[in-house]
């Protein structure tokens, strides 16, 4: 009624903790597990100097153990992208939108039906329900159209859908490094920060495109923060690509701005670092993102990009009103 569970969603997965990727329901067949749990413990501890008890652990003995219930994970589409992930993120924080993100109902059930396949895009449609013959993309008509396609591979949505996600995630992390600083960041989320912020104790650089003496491959990141007392420079990046692709990515963007911080460190004569902030669309982030988070001024931690991929998903699959 209200959107918060998609028709071919996971329904194993509603009664897996928020903390393993599920939503975090209690199940009947669970809490019968361990009540049953509970009572075979108290008879066990009690057997030894009860008669009837010692009768009673006997027979339970020979009964058949409980049916192991089988895990989302295993589920040939609903855990694929589990299974991914789980071989490039670091899973538990790849999860942490959902305790921390406070989504609404509908579209925390829309991200997760994404990562299970549950949607109806067109390759699904033809691959799995055999209901229609062309798989491919209805916007650029060159991939088949997945989940993954829609909301980190197609060329129709990388302009403007992918730059709003894109924009979203850096403004949060340039907020933050302007309230460590005590430096006024716009005040709507929609508004673009200033090219160049600063005060007396630091500057503040957004998509800022930076001269230097030798050429260098890329000189126009997303921000750079100049910390002027402590005469350290961070070069912040940001992506958002398909969850695959996160680790490939972090290496990427830490290379393209190698040759940028050398002639930082020439030119103002501080100690520079590269700092990729990589978040996959649907959630996933490298062992790393903590440890790289923690170096830029006032961030310790990200919400998710999620938000913005819900907005794509929508939008590219017109789904119905609830989602
Ligand atoms: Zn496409």
């Amino acid at each position: 009624m209200h959107g918060g569970f998609l028709p071919k969603s996971s329904t194993l997965r509603l009664y897996t903790s928020r903390k393993e990727g599920g939503r975090g329901l209690l199940s009947v067949r669970a809490t019968v597990r361990d009540e049953r749990a509970k009572v075979h413990e108290y008879i066990k501890e009690k057997a030894r100097t009860d008669d009837v008890l010692s009768e009673c652990l006997r027979q339970w003995q020979t009964e058949e153990e409980w049916l192991e219930t089988p895990s989302w994970e295993d589920k040939p589409l609903h855990g694929m992208y589990h299974r991914q992930i789980s071989e490039v993120a670091y899973v538990k924080k790849s999860y942490q939108w959902l305790e921390k993100a406070r989504l609404k109902d509908s579209t925390e059930a829309l991200i997760m039906a994404a990562q299970e396949q549950a949607l109806n895009t067109r390759a699904i449609e033809a691959k799995i329900y055999h209901t229609r013959q062309d798989p491919r993309c209805r916007l650029c008509k060159e991939a088949p159209e997945t989940v993954q396609h829609i909301t980190a591979g197609c060329k129709m949505l990388a302009g403007k859908a992918n730059m709003e996600r894109h924009n979203q995630v850096a403004g949060i992390v340039y907020r933050n490094i302007c309230a460590e600083y005590g430096l006024e960041a716009p005040s709507s989320k929609w508004e673009a920060p200033p090219k160049v912020a600063e005060n007396g104790r630091a500057k503040i650089l957004w998509d800022f495109q930076i001269q230097t003496d030798k050429m260098v491959m890329a000189n126009q990141p997303d921000i750079v923060v100049v910390d002027k007392q402590q005469k350290k420079a961070v070069v912040v990046d940001i992506a958002i690509p398909s969850d695959g692709n996160i680790r490939k990515k972090e290496l990427e963007k830490l290379e393209k701005y190698q040759g940028l911080k050398e002639e930082l460190e020439k030119a103002w004569k501080v100690k520079a670092s590269v700092v990729p902030v990589v978040i996959g669309a649907l959630g996933a982030v490298t062992p790393k993102l903590e440890e790289w988070l923690q170096q830029i001024p006032g961030t310790s931690d990200i919400k998710s990009a999620v938000l913005g991929t819900a907005k794509i998903l929508r939008r590219t699959l017109k789904l119905p009103g609830l989602w």
